[in-house]
C-alpha cells in the first residue's frame, strides 16, 4: 500500500514541524541576557529570590555595585522579581563561594575553574615591557583615570545586556589568555581582540555616553563607553578617537578608527567589556 505509506512520511513531517515551533517557543524570552558563564572571567546571573519590591535591590559584589533587572521576560520570571548579573573577575577562586550581596540579604554562588591558554608576544619597544619609573608614573595616572569610567553608575530606561560587534575582521587573540611578553609574564588578557586594518571603522556597540578619551602608555589611543547599570565597554590601540566625553552614542555609531597605538604588535581592536568593575568575556554578550 504505497499511499498508506506516504501519508504516514507526511503525518511524521508535520510531527516534526509542530514539535520544533512548540520547542522554539519555549526558549524564546522576550527579554535577552547575557550567557552565563559561572568561571573566572564569565558572568553569573542570579534571581533575587524573596526580594519583591518595586525598586531594585542595591546589589554589591567584591565592592562593586551590581546590574539588577526585572526578570520579567526572561526564564527567572516565575522565580523572581529581579535578576542580578555580575561579572566574575579572573582572580575568583574555585573553591571559594562567591558572596553577593541584595539590600540586606546574602546570595552565595561557586564558580568552576576554567584552563585559559597561554600566549607569546614578542614586543619591540622594550619600555612596553619593562617601563622606565616616569611610565609607570604616567601609567599609575592613567590606570585611575580609566578605574574612574570602569566605576561609571548610570541608569537608562533600557538596560543594555547584548552587543553588536563593534568591528570587522577575525578574533585574533581571545580573552583570558595567560600573557607573556619578551617571555616576561604580565596580566592576563582583559579583552577580545580584533584584527582589522589600519583605518578601519569602530562603532558602538549599543547605545551609550562616551565617559573617558585619553592617549595612554600601553592601551594608545582608548575610548570608555558607559552603557548603563555598571556595564561599560574599552576600545584601544585607535589610529584615531572621533568621540569626546559625554557624547551619547548608538548602535553603529563611529567611535574611531582601527590603529596601533599603544603596547601591539601589529593595527587591531583591543575591546573589553567591564561589568562591576571587573573585566569579563566580551563573547559573552555576543548573540551568536
Ligand atoms: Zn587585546
Amino acid at each position: 500500500m504505497p499511499r498508506r505509506r506516504s501519508d504516514n512520511g507526511m503525518k511524521i513531517k508535520h510531527l516534526v514541524v509542530i514539535l520544533s515551533f512548540l520547542l522554539a517557543s519555549t526558549f524564546t524570552y522576550a527579554q535577552p541576557l547575557p550567557k552565563e558563564s559561572r568561571v573566572p572571567g564569565g558572568i553569573a546571573i542570579i534571581p533575587l529570590t524573596g526580594l519583591n519590591s518595586s525598586i531594585a535591590p542595591s546589589t554589591w559584589y567584591k565592592g562593586n555595585r551590581v546590574m539588577v533587572i526585572p526578570s520579567k521576560g526572561t526564564q527567572y520570571s516565575d522565580k523572581s522579581r529581579w535578576i542580578a548579573i555580575a561579572g566574575i573577575p579572573l582572580s575568583a577562586k574555585a573553591d571559594k563561594k562567591q558572596h553577593l550581596k541584595a539590600d540586606t540579604t546574602s546570595f552565595y554562588f561557586d564558580v568552576k575553574d576554567k584552563a585559559y591558554k597561554a600566549q607569546y608576544l614578542t614586543i619591540k619597544n622594550k619600555r612596553h615591557v619593562e617601563p622606565d619609573p616616569e611610565d609607570i608614573k604616567r601609567w599609575r595616572t592613567e590606570k585611575a583615570k580609566m578605574l574612574a569610567a570602569y566605576k561609571s553608575w548610570s541608569t537608562p530606561p533600557q538596560p543594555t545586556v547584548q552587543f553588536s560587534l563593534p568591528a570587522k575582521g577575525p578574533y585574533s587573540s581571545p580573552f583570558g589568555l595567560k600573557r607573556f611578553f619578551n617571555k616576561q609574564p604580565r596580566n592576563p588578557h582583559s579583552g577580545l581582540d580584533i584584527a582589522a586594518p589600519q583605518g578601519a571603522p569602530i562603532t558602538a556597540p549599543a547605545t551609550g555616553i562616551v565617559v573617558d578619551t585619553g592617549d595612554y602608555f600601553f592601551n594608545g589611543n582608548t575610548v570608555i563607553v558607559d552603557h548603563g547599570f555598571g556595564l561599560t565597554t574599552m576600545y584601544c590601540h585607535m589610529s584615531k578617537i572621533d568621540v569626546k566625553i559625554g557624547d551619547r552614542v548608538n548602535t553603529g555609531d563611529r567611535l574611531g578608527a582601527i590603529g596601533k597605538t599603544g603596547r601591539v604588535t601589529g593595527p587591531h581592536l583591543h575591546w573589553s567589556v567591564s561589568l562591576n568593575n571587573t573585566r569579563v568575556d566580551p563573547i559573552l554578550f555576543l548573540n551568536q
